[in-house]
């Protein structure tokens, strides 16, 4: 046991700073916000906020059975949206692609198509990246799964969350194992180089030997990867209004799937992320770097990264406030696009801590001699708190690297909010969730 964390799970840190930290902003010129910045390897992130239901764990920003012509108007909005980013921002080159949301594969073919189209007139080449599409086992079909791979995906990701369908059941998502296993099969049959399944652990009733049983299904099925997210019990979700928050058994089942997983040929990513070791899989180059590479969202909810600079539209998780977010962004003209008024401006100490955060959590680690060339300084003396996880035997030095041990990857959920700054920490405390 370690002395530096009380809490293993406090919260997932996939970004820096999080999204609780946005504000109001004066509105600031994308133009001017991006004429500095590097263009030539950017990621490009596309948000549909739809689904078929909504998930009793899930806060993300999404909408469940949207009405009328609601995705239509959405697309013509994203579509001024790629327009005005292709002229303001005028990007090089992407290096990567991702579409989440939400779900979607809500979007029927026609949609469908209407996306790639914009996508590709705002210069992507989507053949030529490494592409990533959310899907879940109800929305996907045989003729979207061949429309997606024709159009040069090749990573699809499923959540699935569990094999059992009493546990699906507590998580708020009620689904038939027969979809689950004929959309995988459609996946499969397609030929998508990386499958990817989302399960989910801490659910309530759940047991090392139920959960295992979804590992070790998902291992059965030869999946390329999967990830394992603890359940967090989050303001205003299903779970959470139910008032049913189920015990937390969360470690234990953490540290068991990670050994069944380690055993079967998977190497640990991350925390969350587990990937069959396949030498011949055909992997497409990255060029994209997350930790100094900049990022185009595009849509409601969707988040834009340059150095300085992180924005977005609102953030809301109640059904009536992100119905009228989205409404809002529907309705906006081409030139409101132009403009970001509602994010963070990270001056250099936060820029600084964003890159060690970004490396830290992942089994890459934190290049230091890449940091000192950019910041002029030694990371360790910065933050003297990686000192402390080297002392726990929770992080080592190889050279010029720094990374985590395979016990410090066990409390990257500690670890990534512990290195927040206290200004950041202090505006996700205060952040009004609606
Ligand atoms: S977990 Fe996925 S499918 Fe469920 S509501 Fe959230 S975004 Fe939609």
């Amino acid at each position: 046991m370690t002395t530096l964390f009380d809490n293993i799970f406090d919260s997932y840190a996939y970004s820096y700073p999080h999204k609780h930290s946005y504000r109001s902003l004066a509105p600031l010129s994308l133009s001017a916000l991006w004429k500095e910045e590097k263009k030539d390897a950017l990621f490009l992130y596309v948000h549909l906020p739809f689904c078929e239901m909504r998930c009793g764990f899930c806060n993300l920003f999404t909408i469940a059975n949207p009405k009328d012509d609601m995705v239509d108007v959405y697309l013509d909005a994203l579509a001024r949206e790629a327009d005005t980013i292709r002229e303001v921002v005028q990007p090089q080159h992407f290096g990567q692609m991702a579409v989440g949301g939400g779900t979607p594969t809500f979007l029927e073919i026609p949609q469908l198509e209407k996306l790639f189209g914009i996508i590709r007139k705002l210069g992507a080449q989507p053949e030529l990246l490494p592409v990533s599409f959310e899907m879940s086992p109800k929305t996907i079909t045989a003729e979207k799964a061949q429309f997606l791979f024709s159009q040069g995906v090749d990573r699809v990701s499923m959540g699935v969350q569990s094999f059992l369908e009493t546990e699906q059941k507590s998580l708020g998502r009620p689904q038939k194992n027969r979809e689950v296993f004929a959309a995988l099969d459609l996946l499969k049959k397609q030929g998508f180089p990386t499958i990817n399944v989302d399960l989910i652990y801490g659910a309530q009733g759940q047991t090392p030997d139920t959960w295992l049983y979804s590992i070790d299904a998902a291992i059965r099925y030869e999946l390329d990867e999967i990830f394992i997210y603890p359940l967090y019990v989050r303001p205003l979700t299903g779970i959470a209004k139910s008032g049913n928050a189920p015990a937390d058994n969360r470690f234990e089942l953490y540290l068991a799937a990670k050994s069944m997983l380690l055993n079967a040929g998977y190497e640990q990513v991350s925390m969350r992320m587990f990937r069959k070791i396949k030498p011949d899989r055909p992997v497409r180059p990255l060029v994209y770097s997350c930790q100094e590479d900049g990022m185009i969202g595009l849509g409601a909810g969707a988040r834009s990264y340059t150095r300085t600079v992180h924005y977005s539209s609102e953030y809301a998780v109640a059904r009536h406030n992100i119905k009228s977010i989205i409404d809002q962004y529907s309705m906006k003209a081409a030139a409101d696009f132009s403009q970001a008024d509602y994010g963070i401006i990270l001056p250099q100490e936060e820029q600084q801590r964003r890159f060690i955060i970004k490396s830290v959590l992942h089994n890459s680690g934190l290049d230091i001699s890449r940091y000192r060339e950019l910041y002029g300084s030694h990371p360790l003396t910065d933050y003297p708190q990686l000192q402390s996880l080297l002392d726990e035997g929770m992080a080592v030095t190889e050279g010029q690297l720094f990374h985590l041990t395979s016990r410090g990857i066990d409390y990257s959920d500690a670890i990534g909010p512990w290195l927040y700054s206290t200004p950041i920490r202090t505006l996700i405390n205060n952040f009004a969730l609606q």
